[in-house]
């Protein structure tokens, strides 16, 4: 998929989802590949509505995509971790991520099922990322999506050949 999430033969299919574009760095024995989180798949989804959007003529702005850095709750049996991820993927030359952060405790449980209420009742109330979240996101230095470059993904969205 091209940057903007878009398939790069067909510039109307668009797609999302942990499948789509997070390959392992290198092969492993056993085929585990790399960490995903729901947040990820989140994130996706909301630059290709972005992308989709501009597509469509209903917005002018910058095309986006994401940025795959990562906040979650983990659970492991009878205790969690919440970890940072900055970015998901190491950088493939140095093996290393900006941030990698990670946290032990039953209280991971407790906070991820707080957490699956808040998401779910925001979901509902068609509240993507109130603002409060922004703001906690910004706090710990995470965005869920970055502009691209203007030039060759501008078009991409357009239907030009990229
Ligand atoms: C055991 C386990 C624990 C996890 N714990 C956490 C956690 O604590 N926190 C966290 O953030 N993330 C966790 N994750 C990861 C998280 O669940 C995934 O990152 C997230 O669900 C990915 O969402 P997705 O929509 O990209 O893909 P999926 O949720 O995998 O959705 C893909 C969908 O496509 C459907 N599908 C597949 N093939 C086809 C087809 N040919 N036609 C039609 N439909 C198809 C599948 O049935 C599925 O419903 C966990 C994952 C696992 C397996």
């Amino acid at each position: 998929m091209l940057p903007t999430y878009q398939h790069p033969d067909y510039s109307s299919i668009y797609a999302v989802g942990v499948i789509v574009q997070l390959h392992p760095p290198e092969a492993t024995p056993l085929p585990v590949g790399v960490p995903k989180t729901g947040q990820m798949t989140e994130a996706m989804g909301m630059a290709v509505a972005h992308n989709i959007a501009i597509a469509l003529g209903e917005m002018s702005a910058h095309p986006v995509t994401p940025t795959l850095e990562t906040i979650c709750f983990a659970d492991f049996g009878n205790t969690g971790i919440l970890f940072l991820a900055d970015p998901v993927l190491p950088d493939p030359a140095t093996g290393k991520r900006r941030r990698a952060i990670a946290l032990q405790g039953a209280w991971v449980g407790w906070a991820k099922t707080a957490f699956e209420q808040y998401f779910l009742a925001k979901m509902r109330l068609g509240a993507a990322v109130p603002w409060f979240e922004r703001l906690a996101l910004r706090g710990v230095g995470l965005s869920l999506v970055e502009p691209l470059a203007k030039s060759s993904s501008t078009d991409c969205l357009h239907g030009t050949p990229c």
